[in-house]
């Protein structure tokens, strides 16, 4: 199958396989897993922070990095179109008592300063307490502009804000804007990495921060029921795909502008954005169930909407690109 569904869906290599049976364990819990504490100080040391943190997945990393940054009753301003506002469940409402504060973000993925400004309430018994900004990067694929990050991290602190990145697929903005991933969390107190998205890890994200936010993000991650045992077999994966899949990501970037130039000579499709690894497009509605089905026949999983999503990832070549391609081409052919 041609799965374009999601840069999730990679399944770990041989290779990646043969790394996590080698891998040496021990007990995560009591900070004695050897390969977990070689990856949270790899991805540390290479964001510039004190610390890091090993999460089973994106959504615990940044719900305990919201709950070290916020209490009850704080809030943090946050995008609409943000994973961490809009698609983890209310999980920083639900499990923490914080209240978003959402804010629409601008086509840029940014979510501008002047908007920020007038969402910061007052010191009063009325308002939640503003305590967090935070912002996405990669964002519907897009990299967030260098100067923006700068001044935005720069005004939340102004302000007595702290910062959090929500750098799920970072990698890809590093890879697609040649800026270390040092400089990509510059001006951020934490980050959360993903290593199941694009970069073929079966599992595991990690949190990276100073080490007094780490340790408080430690105790929510047992909290949240996040504290694992042997969980260096995950952690090897995870190091497996920082030696060997970061600098491939192009080859997704490439695919999915090959994809976007595919589908932009079909009349019928209208591509409406692609950055990095994904590629935006609106079909006629009426066509979307029958399209996905045709596909999928042809061994081609999507997600048809009206404004579909279209991801590139490592088991995805060109030729799987131009295959699709020439699959829509003939449904509306047909
Ligand atoms: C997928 C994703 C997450 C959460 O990751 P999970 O491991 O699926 O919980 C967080 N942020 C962004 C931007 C994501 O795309």
């Amino acid at each position: 199958m041609i799965d374009l569904r999601s840069d999730t869906v990679t399944r770990p290599s041989q290779p990646m396989l043969a790394a996590m049976t080698r891998a040496e364990t021990g007990d995560d819990v009591w900070g004695d897993d050897p390969t977990v504490l070689s990856l949270q100080a790899r991805v540390a040391e290479e964001a510039g922070k004190e610390a890091g943190l090993f999460f089973p997945s994106g959504t615990q990393s940044n719900l305990a990095a919201l709950m070290a940054h916020c209490g009850r009753g704080d809030e943090y301003i946050v995008g609409q179109l943000a994973h961490t506002y809009k698609y983890e469940g209310g999980g920083a409402a639900v499990l923490g008592s914080i209240q978003p504060q959402p804010l629409d973000n601008a086509a840029d993925g940014s979510i501008p300063l002047e908007r920020v400004a007038a969402a910061i309430k007052p010191i009063d018994d009325h308002f939640a307490r503003t305590r967090l900004f935070a912002l996405e990067n990669t964002i519907g694929g897009k990299v967030l502009p260098a100067a923006y990050v700068a001044e935005a991290t720069q005004f939340a602190h102004g302000k007595g804000l702290a910062t959090h990145l929500d750098g799920a697929r970072v990698f890809n903005a590093v890879v697609a804007s040649s800026q270390s991933l040092g400089a990509l969390a510059e001006g951020f107190d934490s980050v959360s990495i993903c290593f199941s998205k694009g970069l073929g890890a079966p599992v595991g994200s990690v949190l990276v921060g100073s080490r007094a936010l780490i340790d408080v993000a430690h105790r929510w991650r047992k909290v949240l029921g996040g504290g694992m045992r042997q969980a260096g077999v995950l952690a090897a994966a995870c190091l497996y795909a920082l030696d060997h899949n970061v600098a491939r990501l192009a080859d997704d970037h490439a695919n999915a502008a090959r994809l976007a130039a595919g589908l932009a000579q079909i009349d019928e499709v209208k591509v409406t954005s692609h950055a990095t690894n994904m590629v935006f497009a609106q079909f006629p509605q009426a066509d979307c169930v029958p399209l996905e089905a045709w596909l999928k026949e042809r061994g081609i999983l999507t997600q048809m909407l009206y404004a579909s999503r279209f991801v590139t990832h490592l088991d995805v070549s060109a030729a799987d690109i131009d295959t699709f391609v020439a699959a829509v081409k003939a449904y509306f052919n047909r």
